[in-house]
Parts: C-alpha cells; sequence; structure tokens
C-alpha cells in the first residue's frame, strides 16, 4: 500500500514529492507495476459495475405476473387430477423461464459488451510510452496526460501545466473555468474548486495541455465521495417503447383476468361443473397474455445494437435505437465526416504570385509549381517565408507506414507540414534551432493556432495559421519579396479573391502569418498579445475529397425524407462547393455565422426549415441550430467532435461523437458513436434503427393477433355453451411454441431496405395505433372463424376429442402461414424472400412436423392431448389454415398496387 504523509495534503506537496510518495517515475510505472497495483487496489469505477449475474437473470424470469398465473392454474389443474395437464403446463413453465433467461441473458451481454467499447478512455505515460487505456485500468501513481477535451480519469497531482484550463462544474457546481497550475499550495484546508494543482475525475479540460500523477482511483476520488449522490442517475433505463409495452402488457393482464371472471360467472350460472369451469378459465386466462412479449423487444433491441456494432455506430443508450427511427434531421460535420478528412496541399500563394502543388497524400514527393514550371531562385524565398510558418506552427507528425504516408495529429495540420516541406521548409532545422516556447493550440472558435518560438538572433517570434478571413482581421501588415510593408486596402483585397477563389475549388484554405514579440514578457503570452498586428504572408488550399459512399447516403436520406444539415467551421464556398457536389443542396450560398448572428431566434426559427449549410461557425452557434429546429418539430441527430461541442450534441434527440477524432467529453454526452467518423454510418444507423422498429411493431401485431384470435375461438364456443375447444395445454403450446418461435424470428428478421424510401415515423405515433388495432381485430377474427368452423363441423360429425385436435392443428397451420405475412406490413407475402429469414423456414418445418407427429405418436400426442388424424385430413387443414393469410395478404396486394 501507498503511505501518504497524514500531515500534509496533496496539494501541500511538491510534484518530486508526490511522485517519490507515490513511488512513481517521470517515465512513469512499469506495465508490471501498473498491473500490479489494479489488482492490489481495484479497477478506478465509481460503483463495483453491477455484474450481470446469471441466477439473478433466471429468478427475474418468475418475476413476471403470467407465469404466477400459470402456476396457480398448473397447481389448480394438478389438484383436480389432471397431472398430465398439470405437469406439461409446470414443464412449459419452467422451459418459458428458461427460453426467457436465455434470451435475456444474451441480451444482456450483448449491451455489456457495448458498454465495455465505448467505455471511457485515458491517456497514461508508462515505462515511458504513451497508451490510450480504458479508464477503469488507471491505478495510483500512472502518469496520465491531458489536452483539451479529455475528462479527467481520476484525481491526479499536476506535474506539467500548459495554458491547462479544467471545467469543474460538475464537481464544485462552479461554472467558471480553473486555471491549473503546479506550484504547491501552503494552506492545508483549500475547497476544492481552489485546488489549482489538483485536477479532478469527471471533470473536463476546456483547454491547454497537462501532465499529472494518479493520486487517488474509483471510489476514493472526490467524485467517488460524493458518488452516491450519483447513483441511479446513471443504468439501464427501460427505453420508451419497453415501458409503453409493460404498461401495454399490464392491460392486457388485466383485461384477461375481466374476461375470466365474466365467463366464469356465466358459467357457474348455466351449472357447468366445477372441473370443466376450471379448465376453461385457465384457458381463456393463457389465451388473453401474450408470453413472449418482453422478451421479444429486448431481444429485437439488442440484437439490433449488436448490428448496429458491426456497421461502426455504437449505441451507448438503448433509447437512441428507438429515437432514430424517427429521426428527421441529420446535422453533421463537413471534415472528415462528408469528407475523407485526408488533405492535400494543391495551391500555395504568397508575394501575389499563384503556385500548384503537386503530390499524393502526405507523402514528401511532390513539388511546387508555378504556371507549371519548376519555380526557380525568384520565388524560392517567399516559398521558404510561407513554408516556415507552415512548419514552425504545427504538431502533425508524419510517419511512414510500409510505404504509405500518415498522418498523426490534425490532419490539416499533417497537410500543412508536407507543403511546408515542398516549400523548401526543413523541420528538424526549425525544431533544433527555434526552440518552441509558448503554444495555443487551434480552437475551432478562434479558428486559428499559434507557437511562439524563440529566434537564434534573440527575441520571440508567434507563427500563426488560421482561417484567412479572419486572420486577416488581424493582420496590419504584408510579407513580399522586397521587405515587409504595411497591407493596404488593394492588399487585403487581393487575398480575399484569392481566398474566394480557392474555396470555389472546394479547397480548404489556410493563411499563414507571423508576429515579433520583442518586448512581451514571457508571461503574458495571451491570444490578444501573441495574434495581434501579424504580418500576412501566404494562403495554401489543399484538398480534401468529399466521401465516395456520403453521396450515395445523402441521396438515401432525400428519399427517406430525412433533411441532410452541414455544419461547417470551413469557409462557406468551399462548404457550399462540397454540399453541391454532394447534393446536400442544388445551388446557393451557405449561412455564415456573422449572418447567424445578426438573425434574432424567431427569423432563424422560420428559416432553420430550408437553410441547408451553415459555414463559419462556432459551437454556440450549432446550439442555436439545433434549438431552431426543435422549435419546428424536428428530431435532430447532431454530430460533435470538439470540447465546445458538447453542450450542441446533448441538446440535440440524438447525439452523435465521432470515434476517431472526436474528444472524450463529446464520446461521454453522446447518445452514440461512430467509430469510423463517415456520415454514411449515421444513414445506416437510422435504417436500422426504423428496421429495429418495424420488426418489434409486426412482432407485437403477430403476437396479439393471435392472442386474439385465440381468445374469440374460446369466448364465442364458452358463449354458445359449447365444450372449450383447447385445453390449457394447448394454448399454450400455441404462445410459446407455434406463436414464440415464429415471433422471435419475426423480431430479428432481416431489415427490408425499403425502410429508407419513406419518411421517418413521427415520434409521437404509438406502436399500436388505428391501423394496428384494426389489422389484429381483422386478423383475429378471420383465424378464430375458421378454427371455430373446423371445430363446429367436427364436433357434430365426430365428437369432442377428435374436434379439439382438428381446431387446435387448425390454428397452429394459421398461426405458421401467417408468420411469412406478418413479415411486411406493405408487401404481400410472395414479394418478400423466403431465403431472407432461413430461422423462420426451419421454425415451420419444425413445428408443422410436430403438429404431425402429435396426431400419429402417443408420445407427444399423450402431452399435447391430441387424438389421431389422417395425414390427408391433416392437408385439408392446411389448406383451410392458409384462408386468414390469403385474405390478409389479398388484402395488402390491393391496398399498394402502385408497386
Ligand atoms: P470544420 O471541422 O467544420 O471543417 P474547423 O473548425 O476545423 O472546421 O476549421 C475552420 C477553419 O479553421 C478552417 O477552414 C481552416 O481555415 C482553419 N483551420 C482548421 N484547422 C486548422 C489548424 N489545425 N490550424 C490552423 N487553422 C486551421
Ligand atoms: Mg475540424
Amino acid at each position: 500500500m501507498i503511505e501518504t504523509n497524514p500531515s500534509k495534503e496533496w496539494h501541500q506537496q511538491s510534484p518530486e514529492e508526490v511522485i517519490a510518495l507515490l513511488r512513481s517515475s517521470e517515465s512513469g510505472l512499469t506495465a508490471e507495476e501498473a498491473a500490479k497495483r489494479l489488482s492490489e487496489g481495484g479497477v478506478n469505477e465509481l460503483t463495483e459495475g453491477k455484474r450481470i449475474s446469471a441466477g439473478l437473470i433466471f429468478l427475474r424470469q418468475f418475476k413476471s405476473l403470467v407465469i404466477w398465473i400459470l402456476i396457480v392454474a398448473g397447481a389448480v389443474v394438478g389438484m383436480l387430477g389432471e397431472t398430465v395437464e398439470a405437469v406439461a403446463i409446470l414443464v412449459i413453465v419452467v422451459l418459458n423461464a428458461v427460453i426467457g433467461f436465455y434470451q435475456e441473458y444474451g441480451a444482456e451481454k450483448s449491451i455489456a459488451a457495448l458498454k465495455l467499447m465505448t467505455a471511457p478512455k485515458a491517456t497514461v505515460r508508462r515505462g515511458n510510452e504513451t497508451l490510450s487505456i480504458a479508464a477503469s485500468d488507471v491505478v495510483a501513481g500512472d502518469l496520465i496526460a491531458l489536452v483539451a477535451g479529455d475528462v479527467v480519469a481520476s484525481d491526479a497531482r499536476l506535474i506539467k501545466a500548459a495554458s491547462l484550463k479544467c471545467a469543474e462544474a460538475a464537481l464544485t457546481g462552479e461554472s467558471e473555468v480553473v486555471t491549473k497550475q503546479i506550484e504547491a499550495l501552503q494552506e492545508k484546508e483549500v475547497p476544492l474548486g481552489e485546488r489549482t494543482n489538483l485536477v479532478f475525475m469527471g471533470t473536463g479540460v476546456a483547454s491547454g495541455t497537462g501532465l499529472a500523477v494518479v493520486v487517488a482511483t474509483g471510489m476514493k476520488t472526490e467524485l467517488g465521495r460524493i458518488a452516491e449522490m450519483l447513483e441511479g442517475a446513471a443504468g439501464n433505463e427501460a427505453t420508451p417503447l419497453q415501458k409503453r409495452l409493460a404498461s401495454l402488457g399490464r392491460v392486457l393482464i388485466v383485461a384477461a383476468l375481466g374476461i375470466v371472471a365474466v365467463m366464469c360467472g356465466l358459467g357457474f350460472l348455466r351449472g357447468m361443473p366445477v372441473f370443466e369451469l376450471t379448465m376453461t378459465s385457465v384457458s381463456l386466462a393463457v389465451a388473453a397474455v401474450p408470453e413472449g412479449l418482453p422478451a421479444v423487444v429486448t431481444v429485437a433491441l439488442a440484437l439490433g445494437v449488436r448490428r448496429m456494432s458491426r456497421r461502426h455506430a455504437l449505441v451507448r443508450k438503448l433509447a437512441a435505437v428507438e429515437t432514430l427511427g424517427s429521426t428527421s434531421v441529420i446535422c453533421t460535420d463537413k471534415t472528415g465526416t462528408l469528407t475523407v478528412g485526408e488533405m492535400t496541399v494543391r495551391a500555395l500563394f504568397v508575394d501575389g504570385k499563384s503556385y500548384s502543388v503537386t503530390g499524393e497524400g502526405y507523402g514528401p514527393t511532390g513539388e511546387v509549381l508555378i504556371d507549371g514550371q519548376k519555380t526557380g531562385a525568384v520565388d524560392s524565398a517567399p516559398l521558404l517565408e510561407l513554408g516556415m510558418v507552415l512548419v514552425a506552427c504545427n504538431d502533425a507528425q508524419l510517419d511512414d507506414r510500409e510505404g504509405t504516408w500518415i498522418t498523426l495529429g490534425d490532419p490539416t495540420e499533417g497537410a500543412l507540414l508536407v507543403a511546408g516541406a515542398k516549400a523548401g521548409a526543413n523541420r528538424e532545422k526549425i525544431e533544433s534551432e527555434y526552440e518552441r516556447h509558448h503554444e495555443i493550440p487551434f480552437d475551432s472558435d478562434r479558428k486559428r493556432s499559434a507557437v511562439v518560438r524563440s529566434m537564434p538572433g534573440g527575441g520571440l517570434r508567434a507563427f500563426v495559421n488560421g482561417a484567412p478571413d479572419i486572420l486577416l482581421k488581424h493582420c496590419t501588415q504584408i510579407y513580399t519579396a522586397a521587405g515587409v510593408r504595411s497591407l493596404t486596402d488593394a492588399d487585403r483585397k487581393m487575398i480575399e479573391t484569392e481566398n474566394a477563389a480557392m474555396a470555389k475549388r472546394a479547397l480548404r484554405v489556410i493563411g499563414s502569418a507571423y508576429h515579433d514579440l520583442d518586448h512581451a514578457p514571457a508571461d503574458e503570452l495571451t491570444v490578444q498579445v501573441v495574434e495581434q498586428e501579424l504580418v500576412f504572408v501566404g494562403l495554401s488550399g489543399m484538398h480534401d475529397p468529399p466521401r465516395q459512399e456520403a453521396k450515395e447516403a445523402v441521396a438515401k436520406c432525400v428519399s427517406a425524407g430525412i433533411r441532410v444539415v452541414m455544419i461547417t467551421g470551413d469557409h462557406p464556398q468551399t462548404a457550399a462547393a462540397i454540399a453541391n457536389e454532394l447534393g446536400i443542396q442544388k445551388s446557393g450560398p451557405a449561412v455564415t455565422g456573422v449572418e447567424l448572428d445578426a438573425m434574432g431566434d424567431e427569423k432563424l426559427n422560420a428559416d432553420a426549415l430550408n437553410i441547408a449549410v451553415y459555414a463559419r461557425v462556432t459551437a454556440a452557434h450549432k446550439l442555436r441550430i439545433v434549438r431552431a429546429l426543435r422549435a419546428d418539430g424536428a428530431v435532430i441527430a447532431m454530430t460533435g467532435d470538439g470540447v465546445n461541442d458538447a453542450p450542441a450534441i446533448k441538446g440535440a434527440d440524438i447525439g452523435i461523437a465521432m470515434g476517431k477524432s472526436g474528444t472524450e467529453v463529446t464520446r461521454q454526452a453522446a447518445d452514440m458513436i461512430i467509430t469510423d467518423d463517415n456520415f454514411a454510418t449515421i444513414v445506416s444507423a437510422i435504417e436500422e434503427g426504423r428496421g429495429i422498429y418495424d420488426n418489434i411493431r409486426k412482432t407485437l401485431q403477430y403476437l396479439l393477433s393471435g392472442s386474439v384470435g385465440e381468445l374469440l375461438l374460446m369466448l364465442v364456443c364458452v358463449i354458445m355453451g359449447l365444450p372449450a375447444p383447447l385445453m390449457p395445454i394447448h394454448l399454450l403450446w400455441i404462445n410459446l411454441v407455434t406463436d414464440g418461435l415464429p415471433a422471435l424470428c419475426l423480431a430479428t428478421d432481416r431489415i427490408d431496405p425499403e425502410v429508407m424510401k419513406r419518411g421517418p415515423r413521427d415520434r409521437s405515433e404509438n406502436i399500436t395505433n388505428e391501423s394496428f388495432i384494426r389489422a389484429m381485430l381483422l386478423t383475429g377474427f378471420l383465424t378464430a372463424g375458421v378454427a371455430f368452423g373446423v371445430y363446429l363441423y367436427v364436433l357434430n360429425t365426430v365428437g369432442v376429442e377428435a374436434a379439439r385436435t382438428h381446431a387446435f392443428a387448425t390454428l397452429v397451420f394459421a398461426e405458421l402461414l401467417r408468420s411469412f405475412g406478418a413479415r411486411s406490413q406493405s408487401k404481400p407475402l410472395w414479394r418478400v424472400p423466403f431465403s431472407s429469414n432461413i430461422p423462420l423456414v426451419v421454425v415451420l418445418a419444425l413445428s408443422f412436423s410436430l403438429q404431425v407427429w402429435s396426431q400419429h405418436g402417443p408420445a407427444l400426442g399423450g402431452f399435447l392431448k391430441t387424438s389421431y388424424m389422417p395425414f390427408t385430413n391433416c392437408l385439408l387443414l392446411l389448406a383451410l389454415g392458409a384462408i386468414p393469410t390469403l385474405v390478409l395478404e389479398m388484402n395488402k396486394a390491393f391496398r399498394a398496387p402502385k408497386e
């Protein structure tokens, strides 16, 4: 165990003391030591993650009222001397619990696996290597690296801090960001918000960078101490659909018991023998309740989520699956999402001259040409000056991976680095001779980045890259081959024209400038000081082609009635050029952040419906756009990657974080993470969301229609004073085998690609709407009608036992056949290929065989209480059982003649 000095708090000790106390070092813990501490000290998690216990899930199966109704029914039937029936009921109860357990256990496991994939990450330094590990594996003594957008993984004492600011509202309630530093504090008692040399678990890094040594993990952190207050906030909440279905289930049970009571009374008045009365009541109760319902929904959601994860969409909340299906607007980033995000500089502009740049990707080969010719000595000085700024203000790393060059870090900066080298700048020389002094990293609200270096000849110089139009506002001078001079209006005009021309070619343009900071003291290097009175140097235009699949995905959205809105920090012309190419808009300009500022909320609410491209916006604008669209009743999916995007992501109906380029803060604010940053993935997720909803709806419809059919048949017979056509065991068999298994196949059916050819579902739509009820009743009447006809005929010609066997078989066949029709709401059965749901075909064949067996062999026959029936009768019943399906499918075919 690590001993702490009780007389001194962590914030009172120096970084060296803390490192020594925690037996860590500048290079971090070794891997072995970290593993040892993890097994001794426990995982870095707030509550001992609730394990999914198999036993608990099994017990949960007995929580439902239905099961207890069945158990009581079994007991009653047993007391009446019907041992076989009683045992059969109990066997089925157990079987049901086992199947339910198996399904739920699988679902829980796949959701747990997903949770693991989207679990928070932390960057640690161990054995002198920088690693990205699960935040739960962080141990005391680990060195954690922090950058803007990170969520701090545990409580830690800072040993390095560069412009580090943390947002600690989650812990202290204080909305101001806290500026961090590394000096020890004198006082022992210091409020959390003022312990400026510590960072705390669960808080966010707003800006800057830092390195800290972990002092406490898990429940020992400050957040852990207040964890009881947070408990219950998280957890696996039921989705709206699950809740609605649970309440529907309760209504059904109450209704069923009501009907049973009324029928019981009726039978009693008629003087029906107690035995028969009881058996009939049990049958009715069993008929009315769809046993398989809750499990089916869980399985459909869980399987859908697993399928989505294979398509690169990780859902963090089950409820998001449902919301996805009703998404009507997607607000998406441009760079890296709609475009490939691999950039290559194609054009440079410096000293009034335009150059073209050759070469592919991030590879070093390529030249800077003027009018297609090699550049000569006259051009080399200005090009070198531009190259210098591009390389000096840069954090990217290039890496040769078996012949293809890739960039580590921001791809924009990677492209600038390559272009700088092609223009003649030498990175090694710059890094060694111009010592890095200070940096203000890129921020998508400021749209600039700066690095301050000390010059070999003395003094400091700030190198600045950024969005040209914004950079130009802070420029007062311009660099030319003949020397630096004042920036004239004509110069500005020329630069703006060139910038617009590049943007029109869909190039992403970066301006470069510098500023000599002769007298500024080192600790006053704020944005205001560093990025003022700049000397403008030049422009770089980089090519970032649209993703091939994005164009198809946009087209899919159009036919699916989903609006695509591009929101970017890039230049309006660049944005418009890409948007036009992808079909997001036909023509027309983009609305800029400046224009948004001039717009009142009312005007924005009215106009938001028609705006497809927003450019040069900040994170605050994103939030306004979300609000405006929501005021119009849209269901919005919104992407984000930067620190500042978290509020907009939270504000949207579906917040989507980028898996690759996104920050931890956005990942944890999001409902869904897309691991390939690809727009097309969002569209596939919506497709899945719609499909899953369809599957649940059709399964529900199938199961409930079946119940209505059984109930009607029973009711009619009881009212007419006929013996009950079905015994409890028959109904259980139908509900669990002939209905239950196909229902499972329906719930996991392949998604119909046509879900993307109709508009989004209304969010407030009730799954059991009018058309649902109508179809359910029609189906119920048809099935009950056919079975009743058969029952009555055989009852009058042969006898009650044969009549039951026949009615039972008819119902089973009708249900099996109907399961194929249930696969599509709109398409008749012959237009949905059998091959796309093989399990259903297998279930059908199996059930049919079992039915025939029960009519011929005493083994199953005894269990199911069926008597012998010639095979020809069986075929006849199959034909009769097909009647409801035929009627329903013809109905579909005529209702939708346009296809
Ligand atoms: P988006 O991600 O929507 O394309 P960004 O906020 O990343 O928008 O970029 C906005 C603008 O900021 C870009 O058009 C570019 O001019 C500039 N820019 C982007 N990345 C960098 C960077 N790393 N350094 C300097 N300037 C940048
Ligand atoms: Mg960006």
